[in-house]
This record gives C-alpha cells, structure tokens and sequence, in this order.
C-alpha cells in the first residue's frame, strides 16, 4: 500500500492551485490517494472566514471525480482549535505504520515553528514541501536544521519510511491564492477558471464573499 498524502487547508475557497499541486504530487510520489482536510478553526488564522459546511461543500464538490482525493472531515468533527499535530497522531492511530506524507507549499513550511508541537510532526508523517510562487526555502534557521537532518530526493523515501522524511519538490507554479479569489469575487469578478465550475458554483449560490 501507497503512502497516503494529506492537504490540510482553510480552503476557503479550494482552488486550482491546491488541486494541481495535489495531483501532481500524488503522481510523481505514487501516494495511493490525497485525503483533503478541511480545518475548523485555524489557531493563526483570521477567524472570519467562511462556515464550515460552505468550505466542506466546496472540497466535496472539487474532488468529486477523482478516485484518488477523498475528503476527511477529523478537524470539522472536533472541538477546539484545528492542531496538524493532533490530526496525525489521529491519522497514525487509524494507519498503524503505513506512510503518511503531509503535503504543505512552501509557504505553510515556512510558517512551521509557529504549529502547535511542531517538532512532533516529523515523527507523525513525512512531510512533501512543494515550491509556491515567491517563497524561497529557508536558509538557516530550525527548519534548514530539519532539511539537514531529514531532507531526502528519493520519492521511494517514502514508501520506505512511514515518517520522519522531508522531501521538496517542484510543482507546476500556480500563482493564484483563496484570499485573491475571495477579493475579487467580492468586487463583482467572476471566480471561474480559478476554482472548478463546481465550487464556483458554490460561491455564486451561496454568495459567500459577497460584500
Ligand atoms: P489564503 O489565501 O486564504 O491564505 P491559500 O490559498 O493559501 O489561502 P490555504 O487553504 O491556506 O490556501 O492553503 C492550504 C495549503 O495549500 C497550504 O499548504 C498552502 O501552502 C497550499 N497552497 C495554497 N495555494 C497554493 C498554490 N497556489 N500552489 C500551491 N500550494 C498552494
């Protein structure tokens, strides 16, 4: 069995940038599937955003089609705030020591010492770092100490070790964010061909980032 790959993100809302990133990770890392993993609340983040089953119904409706994402609501079904940390050690108790490799672009990477126990997360997962537009790879610091102790460039890595790998790897670059797309809709733009006709569909329903 494949390493299973987990998105974890606001997806508020999901978008091409989260999905092509997916897909291609999944692929170049044979990972058996994506699960994507909508946060409740996020501990660094603005806690205006979007309900829950608005972000849920737009994760649900991007992946729907392809065999290989599936959606994991842990973070939604839990009180308090949204801890990677405890959806691993959650994701462990369920995989035994199947691989798991969390995927994050460069930007969440970079934002790693602010997790909850975040020198826990490589013992939980692997972790697959995948280049954003703008962010550069730190050069000193706890997370360079990390790449130095655990950076590999062999996907098999993973497959080989249920965790404690990091991996950074290029994707097709995809310069779109949700913020912009929230913006811009709330200006009067149409979302579309940022976002899946379903999710844009979604947003223009529901008119969540409607001002
Ligand atoms: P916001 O603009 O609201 O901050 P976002 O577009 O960055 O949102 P998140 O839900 O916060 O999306 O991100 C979840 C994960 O997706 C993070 O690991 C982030 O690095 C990654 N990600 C977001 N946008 C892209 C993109 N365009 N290309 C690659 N990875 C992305």
């Amino acid at each position: 069995m494949g390493p299973i790959g987990i998105f974890g993100g606001t997806f508020d809302p999901i978008h091409y940038g989260h999905l092509r990133t997916a897909l291609e990770l999944l692929q170049r890392l044979s990972l058996a599937q994506v699960l994507f993993v909508p946060s409740a609340r996020q501990p660094l983040r603005d806690p205006s955003i979007t309900p829950v089953s608005t972000r849920l119904a737009m994760v649900r409706a991007a992946v729907q089609g392809e065999p290989r994402f599936a959606v994991d609501t842990r973070e939604l079904e839990r009180p308090g705030p949204s801890y990677t940390v405890d959806t691993l050690e959650s994701l462990r108790g369920d995989h035994g020591q199947r691989s798991l490799c969390l995927l994050l672009g460069m930007d969440a990477f970079l934002s790693l010492p602010r997790w909850r126990r975040w020198e826990d997360l490589p013992g939980l997962a692997n972790i697959v770092v995948a280049h954003r537009p703008g962010w550069q790879p730190p050069g000193q610091g706890p997370l360079a100490d990390l790449l130095g102790r655990c950076a590999t460039e062999r996907p098999t890595d993973l497959h080989d070790h249920p965790a404690g790998r990091v991996l950074v790897t290029p994707v097709t670059q995809i310069d779109v964010s949700a913020s912009e797309i929230r913006e811009c809709t709330a200006s009067g733009e149409d979302p579309r061909f940022l976002v899946p006709d379903s999710v844009r569909d979604i947003i223009l329903e529901t008119e969540c980032y409607a001002r």
